[in-house]
């Protein structure tokens, strides 16, 4: 963190006099006390944490802080949408963020696989995760975190089934900070502290107890946590700190700051939005597994976003993923989308058998406002007739394979959303030299006929 960052405006990250809405005993409390003193340590300004939190009784936590973004999440996803928050501000912006997650032992037993791929990517999240052994929230179940011999909700004679070991599950996920704590141990500040700086991918395991569903059945108290974790065999303090290990976004940022890079593939930093577009465009592309569709229709999104407009895509097959129809929705427009679905396309296109079936199938014919430009390939054998219909060899001129990305790229000049040479680079980049030439080939010959306006 430079030192221009080094400027504290609170001196609680909590809001003033907060109100713990917690049971009385409740872990909760002492652990996002020891996360305010710990950020306090720290001094990030509260601008530059984003606080994600889950489900469960530790959810209440995000209204508690007076930090500027936080996020409230269903049941096992904070973790997803943390990564999402420190890649998008690690690759986008200035990279001064951090994010941390408040998630319970239900959540993150319910979200497992995204911390583990959290952990994996390496990103720079914090993960603190209270443990109390049950779903308080819900009355008390037991969850995969349970020490065997526990009453719970759900296991009123004791939990017959031995719980995983959270930490080491982290730690065979490469993750570079693991640690396991005690609510109630002084070090705590000291051990968020550390997690937070570190621009690593950390996760803290809180033991602390659900005094309304845990203590009492199970005649605990604070003072009891140490003794239940050597029972359990938990080892308790640092258990993983490495540095050996690069952030995921370096491997998609070039230091110079020019770029963006995504595994291999070179996209234009993003550029002032020039807005051609006037309005939001609704496009849906409708053809064949196998042929490129919605690789294409994410190439050319890249494409739209780096020329600054707002893009959604949405994508649609059977579960067959070869097999059958594919789809896909695309909203392209100069202010943000803040709805995403597609109540009447403004331009359908049409490229096989399969996308006909589909669009007829899913109502999309039905759905055409009477402005709808509709592109349908001229091989297929159906009788429809429209204002605005084009039947154009589509498939003949740019090949089965490249037919979509074809058909964006006419569509990406005529709504003047990117230059043909913008977009024949994008394709070069993310397909290769045959597919540029392929398209390049399809679209001059189709101009020639002047069916590319
Ligand atoms: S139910 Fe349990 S976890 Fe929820 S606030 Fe009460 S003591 Fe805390």
């Amino acid at each position: 963190m430079s030192q221009a960052n080094l400027h504290i405006v609170r001196e609680t990250y909590l809001r003033e006099k907060p109100v713990f809405p917690f049971c009385k005993g409740c872990g909760h409390t002492l652990v996002l006390r020891k996360l305010d003193e710990a950020l306090d340590a720290l001094q990030i300004p509260p601008r530059d944490v984003a606080l994600v939190t889950d489900i469960g009784c530790i959810g209440l936590a995000d209204a508690l802080f007076a930090t500027i973004h936080t996020v409230h999440t269903t049941h096992g996803r904070s973790t997803a949408f943390a990564t999402g928050i420190a890649l998008a501000d690690s690759v986008l912006a200035e990279r001064r963020l951090k994010t941390i997650v408040l998630i319970g032992d239900g959540g993150a037993m319910i979200g497992l696989q995204h911390l583990v791929h959290a952990a994996m990517l390496n990103v720079d999240v914090t993960v603190l995760v209270c443990n109390n052994f049950v779903y308080g929230m819900t009355g008390g179940q037991g969850s995969s975190l349970t020490p065997e011999g526990f009453i719970t909700a759900t296991t009123p004679n004791g939990n017959v089934v031995p719980p995983i070991d959270l930490c080491g599950i982290l730690k065979n996920s490469h993750a570079p900070f693991v640690a396991r704590a005690l609510a109630t141990d002084r070090s705590l500040t000291e051990t968020i502290r550390e997690a937070i700086a570190t621009p690593n991918f950390a996760l803290i395991e809180i033991l602390e107890l659900c005094t309304e569903y845990a203590s009492r059945r199970n005649r605990l108290g604070g003072s009891d946590l140490r003794d239940l974790a050597e029972q359990n065999g938990w080892q308790l303090g640092q258990i993983v700190k490495r540095t050996d290990r690069q952030p995921y976004f370096s491997r998609m940022v070039p230091t110079n700051g020019q770029e963006h890079r995504w595994e291999g593939r070179r996209i234009e930093a993003i550029q002032p939005p020039t807005h051609a577009l006037r309005k939001t465009l609704g496009v849906v592309v409708a053809g064949s597994a196998g042929e490129r569709v919605q690789s294409s229709a994410a190439v050319f999104s890249e494409v739209a976003l780096g020329e600054g407009y707002s893009v959604t895509q949405k994508n649609d097959n059977p579960v067959t993923q070869g097999t059958g129809f594919s789809l896909s929705e695309i909203k392209i427009g100069p202010e943000p989308i803040l709805y995403t679905a597609i109540e009447h396309p403004d331009v359908l296109a049409i490229l096989s058998a399969d996308g006909w079936r589909e669009a007829v199938a899913a109502g999309w014919m039905e759905r055409l406002g009477s402005d709808s430009e509709v592109f349908l390939d001229e091989d297929i054998p159906v009788d429809f007739n429209g204002a605005h219909l084009k039947r154009l060899p589509l498939r003949r001129m740019f090949g089965a394979e490249w037919t979509a990305m074809g058909l964006l790229t006419m569509l990406g000049v005529k709504y003047r959303i990117a230059s043909f040479v913008d977009l024949l680079q994008a394709i070069r980049v993310a397909f290769g030299d045959r597919a540029a030439d392929a398209v390049k080939t399809g679209y001059d010959e189709l101009k020639k006929n002047e069916a590319v306006s």
